[in-house]
């Protein structure tokens, strides 16, 4: 199998892109240890552990754990996200700290502490989790899209620091995906079903992302096949950015 062998972390694996992402790895041979704040929703994971990505001490103590069960670390995927809505008028320092702490630096935290395992690694590879918000300029999305935009410059960053220890990094670029997250927004709406059909009438090819589609793009970039990839970026957004 392709991913026999190979010891992973996938972070919010717990629900959405991230449990998609899990079960994708898992079923193609891969051991996978998913770091969420609710780990008891991780339902084919190896190994769940309770984890806050914005919390050094929780990522480290979490690292080790999974390098010291698994005997290492061969790939990261940096996947936790939380959202955030308005323009820079509407959100003020603590929340713009809230949402870089968990979307910028949980990515920094979590690849961090698993540096001294990847190295250790013959397959070593970090896919971080940018966002369409990042390329599209939606209208107030901008800390989300300011976090977005920050994880594709740390991975371009990371991906030269890196390259001649043999760790590959890329990110991939979802679009609208149907994941709990966008199902809890649109159940805030007045007419949840029609704010749904209008949704997808605005992807361009006209339904939502799906999490598995994100995840296959993950895998992808994990794998040994793209061996020669890193610093890139892959959109699966339907063709949101190129049109
Ligand atoms: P989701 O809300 O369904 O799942 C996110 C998971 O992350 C949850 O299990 C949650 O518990 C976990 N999480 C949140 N904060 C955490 C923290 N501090 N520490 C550890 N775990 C934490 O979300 P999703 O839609 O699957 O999104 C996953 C990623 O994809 C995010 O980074 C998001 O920004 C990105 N993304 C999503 C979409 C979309 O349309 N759904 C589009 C583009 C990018």
């Amino acid at each position: 199998m392709e991913f026999e062998g190979i010891r992973a972390i996938v972070t919010g694996g717990a629900s959405g892109i991230g449990a998609a992402t899990t079960a994708h790895l898992t079923r193609r041979g891969a051991k996978v240890a998913v770091l969420d704040l609710n780990p008891e929703a991780a339902s084919e994971a190896a190994l769940s552990i309770r984890c806050d990505v914005a919390d050094d001490a929780s990522v480290r103590a979490a690292v080790e754990r999974v390098a010291r069960e698994f005997g290492g670390i061969d790939v990261v995927v940096n996947n936790a996200g939380i959202g955030a809505q308005g323009t820079v008028a509407d959100n003020d320092d603590a929340e713009w700290q809230r949402v870089l702490d968990v979307n910028v630096i949980g990515a920094v935290r979590v690849s961090r502490a698993a540096l001294p395992h990847l190295r250790q690694s013959p397959a070593a590879a970090i896919v971080n989790t940018s966002s369409i918000a990042a390329t599209a300029g939606l209208p107030a999305r901008a800390l989300y899209a300011a976090t977005k935009g920050a994880i594709r410059a740390l991975t371009l960053s990371m991906a030269a620091d890196h390259v001649r220890e043999g760790i590959r990094v890329n990110c991939v670029n979802p679009g609208t995906a149907d994941t709990p997250w966008i199902n809890r927004l649109l159940s805030q709406a007045d007419d949840p079903v029609a704010e749904r059909a209008a949704l997808e009438a605005r992807q361009p090819h006209g339904r939502l992302v799906t999490p598995e589609e994100v995840a296959a793009a993950v895998a992808y970039l994990a794998s040994p096949l793209a061996g020669s990839t890193t610093g890139t970026e892959l959109a699966v957004d339907g063709g949101m950015q190129a049109v």
